[in-house]
């Protein structure tokens, strides 16, 4: 097996658990190969500290796998960490009203670099690191061995497989092809989900609770759900009584779903108005027209792929969040907030809510703090698993 030696003083992060090697803190590497390939991570002085899957094209160059010297990169191994992480949900979806949910959440589940979201009978992979590339037809078979879904299908047509010397690709990987649109159901609610073409792999399980947690503020109100995507947030806002619900959407294909969402659990479509356009221009053509919301949420993409973009992105949360401020209801409302880029830090998004509602003239204060589902588990070894921030601030 091919190893690679840190150098002098470089152990510390290993020692600590955390699932990365970069570059810059190996001083040697011997015998290895391929791309992906298992290789022994060592101290400055040769000691064993780990064995990960070697990464030639990344910065991040090795992923590690174990910690343990004893334990063998096999199909044991790769058992072993999926049933782990499949009896965590069952324990956290025992009472199967919830029939999507992720699998595997990838470093912080123990297998860096692989996602897996079940949907129903179906299960959709994501691949995102030389590591998992390279094992998997193994991954895929214990996935039928543990979970014995009707289909397996890749949606590992994604970017950052690049930084990882990998081409994008999707597919089926074994079993039944899956039908156009699958029907989950989230407690009270269903929605058809679309894991061929539609975004990540068909759904934003990460704001499960979130959407939950939205019905709470809704009852008679004025809703404005800000990318829509499917409509999720808004349908939990109709099941908590809003009276009405706007939502904006720039992907008309998301949005006709979001549309069928609506019938698919029977609220009335007079009720929402899906409008299959831009946020930062809709919501000052709102303000504008002097429109008034009691309930607002922003669910943005994530607008930082990298450090080196925080100042960006920064001025869209900070545009968009300034806009909504003003957009609810003098004398009180509710806005939720989110930020989904994870170079961009809690502290940071707080202050640049905090600003926006300075400039825009309005008392608001935090009342709840929101985070990723359960589902989507943050590794204390890796902080950097925690991506998915938000606000609920209640707006006088
Ligand atoms: N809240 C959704 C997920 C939102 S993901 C849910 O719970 O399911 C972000 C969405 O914003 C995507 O659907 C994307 O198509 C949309 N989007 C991105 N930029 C946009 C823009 N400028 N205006 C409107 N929608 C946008």
């Amino acid at each position: 097996m091919g190893s690679i030696t840190l150098k002098p003083g470089r152990e510390k992060s290993v020692k600590r658990r955390h699932p990365w090697i970069f570059s810059g803190a190996i001083q040697k590497e011997a015998d290895v190969l391929q791309n992906g390939e298992t290789v022994d991570v060592l101290k400055s002085d040769g000691k064993w500290l780990a064995r990960g899957a070697y990464s030639p094209h990344s910065q991040i160059r090795v992923r590690i796998w174990s910690f343990q010297p004893d334990e063998e990169i096999a199909s044991p191994f790769f058992h072993d960490r999926l049933l782990r992480a499949i009896e965590v949900r069952k324990l956290l979806f025992a009472d199967k009203t919830v029939t999507a949910y992720r699998l595997m959440n990838a470093e912080s589940d123990g297998l860096p670099g692989l996602i897996v979201d079940r949907y129903g009978d179906f299960l959709v992979c994501q691949f995102l690191s030389s590591g998992v590339e390279m094992w998997k037809t193994e991954i895929v078979t214990q996935l039928n061995l543990l979970v014995s879904p009707f289909g397996i299908y890749e949606r590992s047509d994604v970017d950052v497989r690049h930084k990882e010397g990998l081409k994008p690709t999707a597919g089926l990987l074994s079993g039944q092809m899956p039908p156009d649109l699958i029907e989950i159901q989230e407690g009270a609610l269903r929605f058809w989900v679309d894991i061929k073409h539609g975004q990540k792999t068909g759904f934003y399980l990460d704001q499960r609770e979130n959407r939950v947690a939205v019905a709470e503020f809704a009852r008679g109100a004025r809703v404005l759900n800000c990318f829509a995507y499917t409509g999720g947030f808004g349908l939990w806002t109709l099941h908590g009584g809003a009276e009405k619900l706007v939502n904006i959407e720039s992907s008309a294909s998301a949005l006709a779903l979001a549309q069928k969402n609506v019938e698919l659990n029977g609220f009335d479509p007079d009720k929402v108005n899906n409008m299959n356009d831009d946020v930062f221009q809709i919501l000052r053509k709102l303000r504008g027209a002097g429109k008034e919301f009691d309930l607002i949420i922003l669910d943005p993409p994530k607008f930082a792929d990298s450090a080196g973009q925080i100042q960006k992105a920064s001025r869209g949360y900070k545009d968009i969040n300034l806009l909504a401020f003003q957009l609810i209801k003098p004398g009180g409302g509710t806005l939720f907030t989110f930020s989904c880029s994870g170079h961009l830090s809690f502290e940071l998004f707080q202050k640049i809510v905090s600003d926006a509602a300075l400039d825009a003239g309005r008392d608001a204060q935090i009342i709840r703090y929101l985070s990723q589902a359960a589902d989507h588990p943050i590794g204390l070894n890796f902080p950097e698993g925690r991506y998915l921030k938000g606000l609920v601030c209640r707006v006088g």
